[in-house]
């Protein structure tokens, strides 16, 4: 397969487009064995009703990659694509991608290899940026991470001993439902209540400064229309107490979560990677105060708990990492 090949010849000429399709944005590129980008490219993913016109997108995206790399015919040896969704990696079939919905229960895999005759693998997007962690980012050189990551939503990957553990559904490590306040939650687009994410993602740091502002007249949020959590952390970068305040409340519930997880699973690294992981320096004491309280002391003192490396690449190289390991 394409992992010993990869390894066996030399970097220059072996190459792996990958592909990670977001809700909003198609970003793709080709990588090589080293893990360096020879071409890239971001699209707005295409609002597809059939699934075929998300293929078509695909397929135009790793010929435009090809073509900017400047890689010879032959060079591209393998296509992977990572969704935002549950997957089922062996048959190459995406389950459900509520961001995506075109391609529910669609053959993905099996129609980009009949348009490219590549290799093609699929993987979970949180899952693929958790092995891109490990490969090229903060998790280099550790065995046993759980990579956390904070968007519109909260999406995690959980690597053991080495090896991607995808549950036997392809459903593991929905960090972002665990739960962390059963009584009172506020209701989850899961269908449960009190989940991580509905107090750890982007969308939950603005309804939560939504609900609070009443009781802060004075913040710089107060009025604010188009409140986003750019806005809200660079608010509480300025010492506004409002934001502080919803970064605290952020950072305790992600501290619980996390305190579970350690417990459980004995992690040498948690990456904490997304776009709210900008706004690590508001929430990451509370985060850490929480772990200490709540996670046994053994597990706890051995977990390094870090901001992630790859940013937006971390999806695509962990797709090309896939390829190559096959
Ligand atoms: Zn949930």
């Amino acid at each position: 397969m394409i992992g010993s090949k990869g390894r066996n010849k030399s970097t220059e000429s072996s190459l792996v487009f990958a592909a990670d399709l977001g809700g909003t944005h198609l970003r793709a590129a080709t990588v090589d064995c080293e893990g360096r980008i020879h071409s890239r490219l971001k699209q707005p993913t295409p609002q597809a009703e059939k699934p075929d016109d998300i293929v078509h997108a695909l397929v135009d995206a790793a010929l435009e990659c090809q073509r900017q790399s400047g890689a010879p015919d032959g060079a591209i040896n393998a296509l992977s694509v990572v969704v935002p969704g549950t997957v089922n990696t062996a048959e190459g079939v995406v389950i459900k991608a509520p961001n995506v919905p075109s391609l529910d229960g669609f053959r993905l895999a099996a129609a980009l290899k009949s348009e490219l005759a590549w290799p093609t693998y699929l993987e979970n997007d949180a899952n693929a940026a958790a092995l891109g962690e490990m490969w090229r980012g903060a998790a280099r050189g550790y065995r046993t991470i759980i990579c956390v990551t904070l968007g519109t939503g909260v999406g995690g990957g959980i690597i053991l001993d080495g090896k991607l553990w995808r549950g036997v559904d392809g459903s593991a490590a929905e960090v972002g439902h665990i739960g962390v306040d059963p009584f009172a939650g506020v209701p989850c687009t899961c269908g449960s209540r009190g989940c991580l994410e509905v107090y750890a993602s982007a969308t939950a740091i603005v309804r939560m400064t939504r609900e609070s502002r009443p009781r802060y007249p004075h913040s710089l949020l107060h009025t604010s229309e188009d409140l986003s959590s750019v806005k809200i952390y660079e608010a509480g970068m300025k010492g506004d107490e409002l934001a502080l305040e919803v970064f605290r409340r952020m950072g305790v519930y992600l501290g619980i979560g996390l305190a579970t997880l350690i417990n459980v699973l004995n992690p040498e690294m948690i990456v904490i990677g997304g776009g709210l992981a900008n706004g690590w320096e508001l929430f990451h004491k509370h985060m850490q105060q929480q772990v200490i309280e709540r996670a046994f002391p053994l597990p706890a003192r051995r977990v390094k708990i870090v901001q992630a490396e790859c940013g937006d690449d971390a999806g695509l190289l962990g797709a090309a990492r896939l390829a190559f390991t096959a």
